[in-house]
């Protein structure tokens, strides 16, 4: 989709919103309102399940917690509604950061079967209080007052719900295109890469979480003033899985589904309500079963929901285009230390799995400038050494130091912040972003705006700085212009390169390359080897794997053998040429 398309759909939506009640009957209207207030919930939960892939069956409880809140404060203490709305996203956080805190490190199906416990608990929670009116609930929750005009009627709320809407809409549609959104949308197909660029993925994980509920906080708020009136079943289990089918339905991958599924279900909802007592007397339990049933054809035949629909019939979806790289002021550069100072020692490093040495014992060390290469058969222990000096798996026994530092035992994202950035045998890209945005997170450590400011477009100058520093190093691997499209277009070797521009956007002082000449033609591997002689000349110093001995052999200073986890020799490439152990090892491994 254009540019112009999107302006367009956008202005039309608008204009759609601002006219509807209009023409809509006062039933009409108290439906869009309903849309509007789940449209909040679903918007985080496209963010968190869609975008993040954790799923979450607890939304629900977190509009309870806000919408008693708010209600409690202003009918027990007679605050203004507008205190409770400060009040009950504070609490709502405050709920969703501790639970948050608890949860968010369990994996795999434990995650989203604790919402399941947390939700319902909340729930229940609920209506055992004495001082929220246990099943009973609250009343006479006074209504929003907006200067002299009071929101008492649903015309009236109307505007300032889908007011918030719109405004959390821009948030969201922001956020994902900063800084934090890459790291966000990296978040799915594991930690590693995040940890290898200086990210934290629990982090990034638990502060979208948040967000989540702070919108669903926002829905609770304006729920309780509208309706005027709570009790706990509309924050039960149940609503929590509507919220979850209305972003299916609507489709998880994008925020114009959150737009789109609540009302395609809150309209089917009725049209079930309406017609289902109609055959038969247990009409409730049939809308579950029909509900039960659109879950299922959903995840069976249109996983992309609505927005994949519209997704397939109006051309592919627009990526997110990053900043305009203008002029600006680079991202600021690293000292690199002077030629030939001892950058990294490896003494003595063994890795342990289980009954099998994958290294053993292994020393060696890299001067500033120098290009090293690591070579040895397949299952030689090159990957594992490699994943042991960027900290993405611990030391069994040794040390390793890097620029005078002891860095055994740190994780892989302070190795990542002293300078030390890598590419991996397996790649580890993020296929459905951009070239651009899989290189610029590379350059995360060199900038540091947050969530806040990404979704308030308080980011634009770094955002800049980033997108011309991406593009940089995309065009010294040559890829600058392809810098649009996905990245998982790339066929496997290119991928390989653009692994390496993702590590130089980091600006290391070592860059570790697992591999990255595998599965390219001649010309794309003659211009690497050029790339890292110039590199090289800038002083930035280079542990390579390898298995094409020519590459290699054409490009190093000095070569280190590998064989059966432990180090054969070390020397000049003539001379590991002229060895027979070498030979022996290959000539072994392939037997
Ligand atoms: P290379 O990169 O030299 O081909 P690797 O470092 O990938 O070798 O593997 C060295 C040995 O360690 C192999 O025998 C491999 O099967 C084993 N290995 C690697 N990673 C793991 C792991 N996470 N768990 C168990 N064994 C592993
Ligand atoms: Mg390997």
């Amino acid at each position: 989709m254009s540019r112009r398309f999107n302006h367009t759909l956008v202005a039309g939506s608008v204009l759609a919103i601002a006219l509807l009640p209009a023409a809509l009957g006062d039933f009409g209207v108290a439906l869009a309102n309903d849309v509007g207030i789940s449209v909040l919930v679903v918007l985080g939960l496209v963010l968190l399940t869609g975008v993040g892939g954790a799923t979450s069956f607890g939304q629900a409880a977190f509009v309870g917690i806000a919408a008693y809140a708010s209600a409690w404060l202003t009918t027990v203490h007679g605050a203004s509604p507008w205190l409770g709305l400060l009040f009950a996203t504070t609490v709502t956080g405050g709920a969703a950061l501790a639970i948050g805190m608890l949860t968010l490190r369990l994996g795999g199906h434990y995650l989203p079967l604790s919402t399941i416990a947390w939700g319902l608990a909340i729930a229940m929670l609920f209506g055992n209080i004495e001082a929220l009116g246990r099943h009973t609930g609250l009343a006479n929750i006074p209504a929003l007052q907006l200067g002299p005009w009071s929101l008492l009627d649903a015309r009236a709320i109307y505007y300032l719900i889908w007011t918030i809407v719109g405004l959390a809409f821009l948030f969201c549609h922001n956020l994902l295109g900063s800084r934090a959104g890459r790291a966000i949308r990296s978040l799915r197909g594991g930690s590693t890469l995040l940890a290898s660029v200086g990210a934290d993925a629990y982090r990034v994980r638990l502060s979208l979480f948040v967000t989540a509920a702070l919108l669903a906080a926002v829905a609770g708020w304006l729920y309780a003033h509208k309706n005027r009136y709570i009790s706990p079943s509309p924050f039960g289990l149940r609503a929590s899985i509507e919220y979850l089918l209305m972003a299916i339905c609507g489709g998880v991958g994008h925020l114009a589904g959150a737009l789109l599924g609540p009302g395609l279900l809150l309209a089917l909802k009725n049209l079930l309500q309406d017609a289902l007592p109609m055959l038969s007397k247990s009409g409730e339990r049939l809308e579950t079963l029909a509900f039960g049933v659109v879950f299922i054809a959903l995840l069976q035949r249109a996983r992309g929901g609505a927005m994949g629909f519209v997704g397939r019939h109006l051309g592919r979806q627009a990526t997110l285009t990053p900043a305009k790289p203008t002029t600006v002021s680079p991202l600021p550069r690293r000292r690199l230390p002077p030629p030939g100072a001892e950058v990294l020692r490896v003494q003595g490093v063994v890795k342990r799995f289980g009954g099998l040495v994958a290294v053993d014992g292994v020393s060696f060390s890299v001067a500033a400038g120098e290009i090293v290469g690591l070579i040895g058969p397949n299952g030689a222990g090159k990957s594992t050494l490699f994943n042991l000096l960027t900290g993405t798996l611990p030391l069994s026994a040794g040390a390793v130091s890097f620029c005078g530092r002891d860095i055994g035992g740190l994780s892989a994202r302070t190795i990542a912040s002293l300078g030390m950035a890598r590419s991996f045998q397996h790649v580890k890209l993020r296929p459905n972003m951009s070239l651009i945005d899989n290189v610029a997170l590379g350059a995360h450590l060199r900038s540091g705006c947050g969530m806040l400011r990404g979704g308030l477009r308080l980011d634009r100058r770094e955002e800049r700085q980033i997108a011309a520093e991406a593009l940089r190093q995309l065009e010294r691997i040559g890829l600058a212009e392809r810098a649009f499209e996905l990245a998982g277009s790339l066929p496997l070797g290119t991928q390989r390169v653009l692994e390496v521009g993702r590590a130089l956007a980091a600006d290391p002082v070592l860059l570790v390359l697992d591999e990255p000449a595998a599965g390219l033609r001649k010309l794309e591997k003659r211009a690497l080897a050029e790339l890292l002689r110039r590199l090289r000349e800038e002083g930035v110093t280079i542990l390579i794997v390898e298995h094409d001995m020519d590459f290699v052999m054409k490009l190093v200073d000095r070569l280190v053998v590998m064989n059966f986890g432990a180090k054969l020799l070390e020397g000049t490439p003539a001379a590991v040429r002229a060895d027979p152990r070498v030979q022996d090892a290959y000539l072994g491994s392939v037997a």
